[in-house]
C-alpha cells in the first residue's frame, strides 16, 4: 500500500432534489463517523449544494460540485462560478467527466482552463479520463488517455501536478453495469503513472492520486482497490443509496488492517 491518501467520491449527477439530498446526506454524516483514514467527498447538484454543506458540517465528508466554469464572474448565463463555490465550501470540481465530455461536447482545452483555475482558487480538481468502448476495441485506450492526460495538464508546474486527482472512468464502463476487471483498470492506471513520470518526474508521479470510476458496487470495490496504483473509486449509481456506506466500510478496513 502506498503513502497516498485514498479518496472514496460519490458523484451524485443529476440525481436528487435537494430535500432528498439533504435527507441523504444527513444519514452519511451519521453513518460514516470515524471514517478518517481516508478522504470522502460528496457532489451533489449545485442547487443542492447548500443544504448538503449544513447536513454535513460537523463531518468529516467533503463537498464536491460536478462542474464549474474557469471565470469568476460575468456573462455566462447557466454557469457557475469558481467563487460562487468557495462561499458554500466547497473543496473538490469534478471536472472533464465523460457525460460533460460527450453530451455537453466539453474539450481538452476547456477543461484544462478548468483544471488550472480549480487550482489557481485551491480546489481540488478531481479530473476525469478515459476511453470509449470503440476505442478499446480498435487498441487505441493509451493513446485517448495520454492525449487526454496531456492535455489537461497543459501549463500545470509540479507543485500544481500534484494536487490533481485523476479519475480514470472508462466510458463503457461508466453507468453500464461492466466494471474493468482489476487488471484492466491497473493497466491503466499504470500507464498513468508512468507517463506522469515521463512528464514530470517519479516523485510527482507517485504523489498524484489516480481513482477508478466506472460501475463500481460493494461487490467488486475490493479487488480493484487493492490494485496498486488504484487510490480510490469516483462512483456514481452506488452513491446514491446505503451501497455508498458499504464503500466506505471495505475500505475503511482495507487500510486499516
Ligand atoms: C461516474 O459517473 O463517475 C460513474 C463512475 O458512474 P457509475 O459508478 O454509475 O458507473
Amino acid at each position: 500500500m502506498s503513502d497516498r491518501r485514498y479518496i472514496l467520491a460519490g458523484n451524485w449527477k443529476m440525481n436528487k432534489t435537494p430535500y432528498e439530498a439533504q435527507q441523504f446526506a444527513n444519514m452519511l454524516a451519521d453513518s460514516l463517523v470515524g471514517f478518517t483514514f481516508f478522504d470522502i467527498y460528496i457532489a451533489p447538484t449545485f442547487v443542492a449544494l447548500d443544504r448538503v454543506r449544513e447536513a454535513i458540517s460537523s463531518s468529516n465528508i467533503k463537498l464536491a460540485a460536478q462542474n464549474m466554469y474557469f471565470e469568476d464572474s460575468g456573462a455566462f448565463t447557466g454557469e457557475i462560478s469558481p467563487k460562487m463555490l468557495k462561499e458554500l465550501n466547497v473543496s473538490a470540481v469534478i471536472l472533464g467527466h465523460s457525460e460533460r465530455r460527450k453530451i455537453f461536447g466539453e474539450t481538452d482545452e476547456l477543461i484544462n482552463k478548468k483544471v488550472k483555475k480549480a487550482l489557481n482558487d485551491g480546489f481540488v480538481p478531481i479530473f476525469c479520463v478515459g476511453e470509449t468502448l470503440e476505442e478499446r476495441q480498435k487498441g487505441l485506450t493509451f493513446a485517448v488517455v495520454e492525449k487526454q492526460v496531456r492535455e489537461g495538464f497543459y501549463g500545470l508546474s509540479k507543485e500544481e501536478a500534484q494536487k490533481v486527482v485523476i479519475a480514470y472512468e472508462p466510458v463503457w464502463a461508466i453507468g453500464t453495469g461492466v466494471v474493468a476487471t482489476p487488471q484492466q483498470a491497473q493497466e491503466v492506471h499504470a500507464f498513468i503513472r508512468e507517463l506522469l513520470v515521463k512528464m514530470y518526474d517519479d516523485q510527482t508521479a507517485q504523489t498524484i492520486r489516480i481513482l477508478y470510476g466506472g460501475s463500481v458496487t460493494p461487490e467488486n470495490f475490493f479487488g480493484l482497490f487493492i490494485k496498486k496504483d488504484i487510490d480510490g473509486a469516483l462512483v456514481g449509481g452506488a452513491s446514491l443509496k446505503e451501497s455508498f456506506v458499504q464503500l466506505a466500510k471495505i475500505m475503511d478496513k482495507i487500510i486499516t488492517k
